[in-house]
């Protein structure tokens, strides 16, 4: 055995399982239909891999919506409030994942995080008082027969206990130390349940130990496993690591009875560090993260040869992997037929990856160039794109004073209080309304020539004004015209900016059934043509409210793109800002008085490790943005927004960036940040969001007044603004209006009050 993967995409290559689920969900086929196209893209998974040539297939990486949610489920982690909806285990599944509103109750859905370093985002696991850790039948058991029938001895893989706790919330003054025994005793039952059904590898990822760790982290994490690997008989654990370095828990690791590790020297470039200097166990296994799982470029063989030249110095049981689970890459460049087929070959997605593996291993075991080795070679020594001088120039020249607007923020929030005259908590949306089947199809028969543009603008021009008048109706402040000319809040730019690559069917998964269609910036990214201006001088000549400009941040488009390996991300990111900021003066010249510049994914690329957060990333990262709106006048409001994650530690930075204002999420991860800004000196304007939009409730308006005193009682009312939490464009139109119809009412009966 010497090659495996820790993990594959699942949500299907033309996205059958996103499909599959939200037909289920609205009933128009069974729970049998569901689980039988779940069961048919696990099988075609495994014999890909198979057919590929590798050696070990995991199993338990497909899930409906997230495998985190998948491991709490199947340990019973499951609170109360779910539970007593008394539904079957595939609903109470998803009232968990997305919350539940029928005949049996209404619940809100677990919260929502960002997984690690990724646009990829779990589920948070809730202990509390009621909490009975106990096994259930979920999931990994039966894929692992599956596959069994398959002819396949697969190695099960889940998340392990201490990331497991590591993620998850603590309700009613409970912690993590009070559930270690009952966790050790189900690892335990899991793992042997599993042996008796003819497992051999079992997988445990933890990639909670590429964090910091503490001393208290270090004994938690030994604690578990001491117990754990004490009982797990004939059983060979892989202890998976990914995202970075194991640094800090190197020798504890080692000392444990794992079987294997599995390790990450893409990210964790320290490993390589560590194995030198440290050397490692002869009797282990050494799993070795070596095939980038996050990023779409070749593997450039002869380096990678070389690493694993090194590596055989100290392991002597090498298997060759991927860095991280392949689910953030999509499936196979082989549906891709419009990128230049010269183009293609620099590219490698999910399958080409178990090829690039294969061919790795045969050439490290011939020990000489093989045929692969060559072609490989050659096309690392091709120049892959023409550079732009001028950008590359005008970066160079860049000067501290360019990220710099004046006059400073409280001078400017006055000046435009004076020209807007907004009423006090100012009501708005953060930017898209629903892209109904008819706005998507008008985009999809445009893209195909069969409208013309001006037939194709005409609609979303009526759709505009319908969404226009539907936000004045309701009473909302500033409104927006709805994104309908937007696929995706990235491609879209990068469709209009030189510099980038699409694929056609690209799906990467970003939460439960959603995917996201990352653009490649292939080369160096340069504003050719004004992207957002007419669209958003239409929408203004429309009404005489406030109509927001929408742009997406420059980080983000870095954050959710692929990025090059060839520049450094500030060098793609300064080109990026540099673009936006003429399409920013540009709006600003139109007469657009208020630009929103998006950054949900700002702290995406977060380094995890804490010493590296200002060095490596917030140094520039922070800069880039403001680069973007440093020129406008002092009466033009530059709105931010930012979506599910925490920010909590990294207020600073974000007061920093010198928006004027932000909307961010707070609903779903239950106001916890409300708490922050109350302590931290915050100048920026904010709107936390009142209610979730990633799940069709519709919540009340008593529901909202709560959530606006809340606020209220942290930040001064002066500051505040009432939005939802993010864009509304995976929504319904009914329960779009309902919900903004409740929350201007609600802010109406709070300005009363006030
Ligand atoms: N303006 C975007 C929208 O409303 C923002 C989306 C996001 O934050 N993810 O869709
Ligand atoms: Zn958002």
């Amino acid at each position: 055995m010497t090659t495996t993967i820790i993990g594959y995409p699942r949500i299907g290559a033309h996205r059958e399982l996103k499909f599959a689920t939200q037909h289920y969900f609205k009933q128009r086929i069974s729970a049998e239909e569901l689980q039988d196209t779940a069961k048919k893209l696990r099988q075609a998974n495994w014999a890909t891999i198979k057919q590929a040539g590798i050696d070990q297939v995991p199993t338990g990486d497909f899930s409906f919506f997230d495998t985190t949610l998948d491991t709490a489920f199947l340990l019973n982690i499951v609170p109360q409030r779910y539970q007593d909806l008394k539904l079957a285990p595939l609903d109470e599944y998803f009232a968990l994942a997305r919350g539940y509103q029928g005949a049996a109750g209404d619940v809100k859905a677990l919260s929502m995080k960002k997984w690690f370093n990724t646009n990829y985002h779990y589920l948070v696991p809730e202990f509390d008082r009621d909490t009975q850790i106990k096994v259930r039948d979920w999931q990994l058991f039966a894929q692992f027969k599956e596959a069994k029938e398959q002819g396949i001895n697969a190695r099960p893989t889940l998340v392990g206990p201490y990331t497991l706790l590591h993620l998850s919330r603590f309700l009613d003054g409970k912690q993590p130390a009070d559930f270690v025994d009952a966790l050790v005793a189900a690892y335990a039952e899991i793992i042997s349940r599993l042996v008796g059904e003819g497992a051999e590898w079992i997988q445990l990822d933890e990639p909670a130990l590429v964090f910091d760790q503490t001393d208290a982290d270090r004994a938690l994490f030994k604690q578990l496993y001491t117990a754990v690997l004490a009982q797990k008989g004939p059983a060979k654990i892989l202890l998976q690591t990914y995202f970075g370095d194991v640094t800090d828990s190197y020798q504890n690791l080692t000392s444990l009875a794992f079987d294997g590790f599995g390790l990450d020297f893409i990210e964790g470039k320290v490993n390589l560090d560590l194995l030198t200097t440290q050397g490692f166990p002869k009797d282990k296994v050494l799993y070795a993260g070596v095939i980038n799982g996050k990023n779409i470029w070749r593997t450039n063989y002869d380096k990678t040869l070389t690493l694993l030249s090194q590596l055989d110095e100290v392991a002597d049981q090498i298997v060759l992997s991927t860095s991280t689970s392949l689910l953030h890459v999509p499936y196979t460049t082989k549906n891709e037929t419009k990128i230049d087929p010269a183009e293609l070959r620099y590219l490698a997605f999910a399958e080409e990856k178990l090829t690039e593996l294969r061919e790795l291993d045969e050439a490290r075991k011939a020990k000489r160039d093989t045929p692969a080795v060559l072609t490989n070679r050659h096309l690392f020594a091709t120049p892959r794109y023409d550079e732009d001088p001028a950008i590359n120039a005008k970066i160079a020249a860049l000067k501290p004073e360019d990220y710099k607007r004046l006059p400073a923020r409280k001078e400017r929030l006055a000046i435009q209080a004076k020209e807007f005259n907004l009423p006090i908590l100012p009501t708005t949306t953060i930017g898209s309304f629903p892209q109904t089947a008819a706005v998507r199809k008008n985009r999809a028969e445009f893209r195909k020539g069969n409208i013309t543009e001006e037939e194709y603008t005409a609609f979303n021009h009526k759709e505009e004004r319908r969404w226009l008048k539907i936000q004045e109706d309701l009473g909302l402040d500033v409104l927006v015209h709805g994104e309908f000319e937007r696929n995706d809040m990235v491609e879209y730019f990068g469709d209009n900016l030189k510099g980038f690559r699409f694929t056609e069917n690209g799906w990467v998964q970003s939460y439960g059934t959603r995917g996201v269609k990352p653009p490649i910036i292939w080369g160096d990214v340069v504003r050719t043509h004004p992207i957002t201006v007419a669209e958003s001088v239409y929408a203004q000549s429309q009404t005489d409210k406030p109509v927001k400009g929408m742009l997406t941040g420059p980080v983000t488009i870095l954050n959710w793109s692929f990025p090059r390996e060839d520049v450094s991300p500030k060098v793609s990111t300064e080109q990026i800002a540099l673009a936006l900021q003429g399409e920013v003066l540009d709006l600003e010249k139109h007469g657009i008085k208020i630009i929103q510049i998006d950054e949900p994914a700002l702290r995406e690329n977060l380094p995890l490790r804490k010493k590296d957060w200002n060095s490596k990333y917030l140094d520039w990262a922070v800069p880039a943005f403001r680069l973007v709106g440093a020129k406008v006048q002092p009466g033009t409001q530059i709105h931010t927004h930012m979506c599910y994650s925490e920010f909590g530690d990294i207020i600073e930075a974000i007061d920093a960036l010198d928006a004027d204002v932000i909307s961010f999420e707070a609903a779903r991860a239950d106001m916890t940040l409300l708490d922050v800004l109350h302590d931290v000196h915050f100048e920026t304007h904010v709107g936390p969001g009142v209610y979730d939009i990633h799940s069709p409730r519709v919540p009340s308006k008593d529901e909202i007044v709560k959530i606006i005193h809340e606020i209220l009682r942290r930040i001064p009312k002066e500051n505040v603004w009432i939005n939802p939490d993010c864009g509304l464009k995976t929504r319904e139109e009914p329960e779009t209006v309902a919900s903004l119809r409740n929350m201007v009412e609600a802010t109406k009966q709070v300005r009363e009050e006030l």
